[in-house]
């Protein structure tokens, strides 16, 4: 049986071959806890550690002394955003973020909101993109964050992120992004581009799942979430991650190389695509922003078909509506209805994610697959 085609890059990536081979001897001959200062066997997984550190903080151009690892971005954002609240809620308790934001932020908002925090949730306009402007205008003198994803995982609409942390900072408020579709996709400059918090997670960028980190700019402290041994200079107790911590580095350093390249690659295939759907497939369009846009990626919305019944005979292909952590649910993709769509609309669009291992084969394949599938649907409803 032939595999269906992958193209669901941002719900999650394959381990790249040369991270998983960096990894694996820190499963097994060096096992050590890179916490054990009194052997080698710690000393050599802490090296190691502080080795992925660098090459974290590299790709972000931070100091690796403000990269505290996580088990992921859930848990970055968590943080990040509770953190900032327990830590400076004596200052103020509002927070400004986007309804367009991933759970992971929108329910943490939520769980602060029972716990005092006022939360203003902006909607974008129907391209998906923020404006300074929105930010300024709900700017208040008790606003201690603003949090605003880089990229956004369903759209892929890339936020003026340097904009908004002005707007933010001139407020006195801190600035968080959740940087989970950026990070080893676009050039991200922390300090320069005025970002203090920034989350982001592995198995996006070819590492391995389970690991990631929160950067937070030095000078700023946080509350941690999770309370023990003091690991992490006191930002994220628990045993170091060191298979997936390296395998995170190695997946940094790859990225930084290689992502000039492999973004106009796939934003050749991804046009490819997308020029093929819409030009083949009457009543198609794009949601969200064309230009500023992460280049691997095109959601499109497929009009007057059942979205439930074109995702289950699209067989030979591999692709989601809606984001994937919310998929269990039927409920059609709130990103979408926010910019705008109908029912039916956010639940007849399909996001395309392309990636690293992504051939011309495949998407010449996926587009015949596409437009065959979608008018088999067409013909049959119309009768
Ligand atoms: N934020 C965004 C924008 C994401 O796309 C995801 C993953 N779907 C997350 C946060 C959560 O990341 P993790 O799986 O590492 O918890």
């Amino acid at each position: 049986m032939r595999l269906p085609v992958y193209l669901d890059y941002n719900a999650t990536t394959p381990v790249d071959p040369r991270v998983l081979e960096v990894m694996l001897p820190w499963f097994t001959e060096n096992f050590g806890n890179a916490a054990s200062r009194t052997h080698l066997y710690g000393w050599t997984a802490e090296e190691a550690v502080a080795t992925a550190r660098k090459q974290v903080a590299k790709l972000l151009r931070a100091n690796p002394k403000e990269v505290a690892f996580t088990s992921g971005a859930t848990e970055a954002n968590n943080l990040a955003i509770k953190g900032v609240f327990e830590r400076y809620s004596y200052k103020g308790k509002h927070i400004i973020t986007l309804a367009t934001e991933h759970k992971a932020v929108l329910d943490t908002c939520h769980h602060l909101e029972q716990l005092g925090a006022e939360v203003t949730y902006l909607i974008p306009a129907t391209d998906g993109l923020i404006t300074p402007q929105q930010v300024a205008d709900v700017m208040r003198p008790d606003t201690i964050l603003v949090s605003v994803m880089y990229a956004n995982n369903e759209i892929g609409v890339i936020q003026p992120i340097r904009e908004l942390a002005t707007i933010a900072h001139n407020g006195g408020a801190l600035f968080h992004t959740d940087a989970t579709q950026a990070v080893g996709k676009l050039p991200i400059d922390m300090a320069e581009e005025g970002i203090d918090l920034l989350s982001l997670s592995a198995h996006k960028l070819y590492g391995p799942k389970g690991i990631g980190a929160l950067a937070v700019r030095q000078g700023i402290d946080i509350i941690a979430q999770m309370d023990g041994g003091g690991h992490e200079r006191g930002r994220r107790s628990g045993t170091l991650n060191v298979p997936g911590i390296v395998g995170l580095g190695k997946a940094c350093e790859i990225a930084q190389k290689e992502m000039t390249g492999e973004t106009a690659r796939l934003a050749l295939l991804r046009d490819c695509l997308e020029k093929g759907i819409l030009a083949n497939i009457p009543h198609t369009f794009v949601n969200g922003h064309m230009q500023h846009r992460l280049a691997h990626l095109t959601n499109i919305c497929f009009e007057h078909v059942d979205g439930e019944n074109l995702l289950l005979s699209l067989k030979d292909i591999a692709v989601s509506t809606g984001s994937a952590c919310t998929s269990a649910s039927v409920l059609p993709s709130y990103i979408l209805k926010i910019l705008g769509l109908t029912d039916d609309q956010a639940y007849a669009s399909l996001r395309f994610s392309l990636g690293r291992f992504t051939t011309k084969e495949e998407i010449d394949f996926a587009l015949q697959h596409i437009i065959e599938v979608v008018e088999r649907m067409r013909v049959q409803s119309a009768v």
